[in-house]
């Protein structure tokens, strides 16, 4: 059961990282095309052209926003009200080049090096709006909670009877009728529950239309005088549907990844950082993801997930064995390979090679079943590198924490 879910949280990393992650000033720009009323603000990469974007807009009040790829802004510090341009204009000093820590973050934060200077909005109320694929019914669901501004995964498990959801069949699409029992849920009246449907709406179209995985708008807000307006903004988007839009690939922003993560994926290694010790490289997913738990099970804790794929030859090996070994949180090294597709001795040729580049000093133990698993061994044993082969992948699994341990 424990192992299930393990499976399920590597799962999730997995997914997590097949999702494009935009800035909020993207979104909301995205958003905008879509008619959901975003509040007016400029993205600014220096304090002169967060001082310009502050007279540009309608309100003296302005409000300056770090923008990162992490949530938790307001608390760390991150978003802040000025009341005049010369105001914006210190607080965009402060914040620009600074490192945010939130609890999103982890402790290490993240550099500011832009900005969103947007207009101050007068907050009635604020709730909190989300559309997400649910894939326990394979439908998307919209949300919506009164508790907005709050972190929304404290509202799930404290009092989940105050998120109410719609879950939208496919076939039909979001209905006039779901959108108002939402509404109606927000315990809105009047003018303010028809923006609400409207704001929906547009919220659902543009959700489907840009292939997006995740829309999130904490929080979702009620001006006083009755305008719903998405205050902020969180979209992820669909790795796999991003073919389908090549205008989306420039909002990538490459500082925000994990620089090894970048890295991998120029090279179409599907490889995810984690915390562990033990570095893996593995060929398929779920045998990758197999790895990760049986080393879990002998103690040890995965460093990395590393698919180096089905049809990868010498060079992507090497390339996936360096990137390894770049993470100086490695203490060793299970490489566990199944020569289905990709034949063992390719495998070894390129893991050999790769050593005499990068000169491993960790221990590192090989397992490799299937085609030419034979010749592979070989390779191995003739290449003079200190190599542990096991037998299977519980004894690999046990020579890899055993030699963490020495
Ligand atoms: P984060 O979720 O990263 O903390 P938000 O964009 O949700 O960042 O901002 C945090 C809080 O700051 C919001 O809940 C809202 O109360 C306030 N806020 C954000 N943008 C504005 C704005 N344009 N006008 C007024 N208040 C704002
Ligand atoms: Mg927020």
């Amino acid at each position: 059961m424990e192992t299930e879910y393990r499976f399920l949280s590597y799962f999730c990393s997995i997914f997590n990282f097949l999702q494009m992650k935009i800035h909020e000033h993207q979104a909301k720009e995205i958003l905008k095309k879509y008619g959901v009323p975003v509040p007016i603000g400029y993205v600014a990469y220096t304090v002169e052209q967060a001082v310009e974007a502050a007279r540009m807009l309608p309100t003296d009040i302005a409000v300056v926003k770090a923008q990162i790829h992490a949530g938790g802004r307001g608390k760390g510090g991150g978003v802040k009200i000025a009341r005049s341009p010369e105001d914006v204009g210190k607080l965009a000093q402060h914040m620009l080049g600074m490192t945010l820590i939130t609890h999103q973050t982890g402790p290490e934060g993240r550099k500011v090096s832009r900005l969103l200077i947007e207009q101050g909005v007068d907050i009635l109320k604020e709730y909190y709006a989300g559309i997400v694929l649910d894939r326990a019914t394979a439908k998307n669901v919209v949300m919506v909670s009164t508790e907005g501004g709050m972190e929304i995964e404290k509202v799930a498990e404290e009092s989940p009877e105050k998120i109410v959801k719609v879950f939208v069949d496919p076939a039909i699409g979001f209905r006039d009728f779901e959108a108002r029992e939402l509404a109606f849920a927000l315990g809105l009246l009047g003018e303010a529950f028809k923006q609400c449907v409207a704001f929906l709406k547009a919220l659902y179209r543009a959700y489907e239309d840009t292939d997006a995985s995740l829309f999130e708008i904490n929080p979702l807000v009620l001006t006083r005088d009755a305008k719903m307006i998405a205050l902020d903004a969180k979209v992820n988007f669909d790795d796999n549907a991003m073919f389908r839009h090549p205008e989306y690939a420039p909002l990538r922003d490459l500082a925000e990844e994990d620089p090894l993560e970048v890295e991998a994926s120029k090279s179409n290694l599907n490889y995810i950082k984690l915390d562990g010790n033990v570095g893996c490289m593995v060929n398929g997913a779920g045998l990758a993801m197999a790895t990760m738990d049986i080393i879990k099970l002998a103690g040890g804790e995965p460093a990395n997930f590393l698919d180096v794929g089905g049809g990868a030859n010498k060079d992507t090996v090497a390339e996936g064995f360096r990137i390894i070994l770049s993470d100086p949180h490695v203490k060793a090294i299970l490489i566990n390979i199944f020569g289905g597709i990709v034949r063992c001795d390719r495998v070894a040729t390129g893991v050999v090679e790769a050593s005499h580049l990068v000169h491993p000093t960790v221990p590192i133990v090989v397992r490799l079943e299937g085609t030419n698993a034979e010749e592979a061994g070989v390779i191995l044993q003739k290449s003079g590198l200190n190599f542990l082969v096991a037998k299977g992948m519980a004894d690999a699994a046990k020579k890899v924490t055993q030699a963490l341990a020495a």
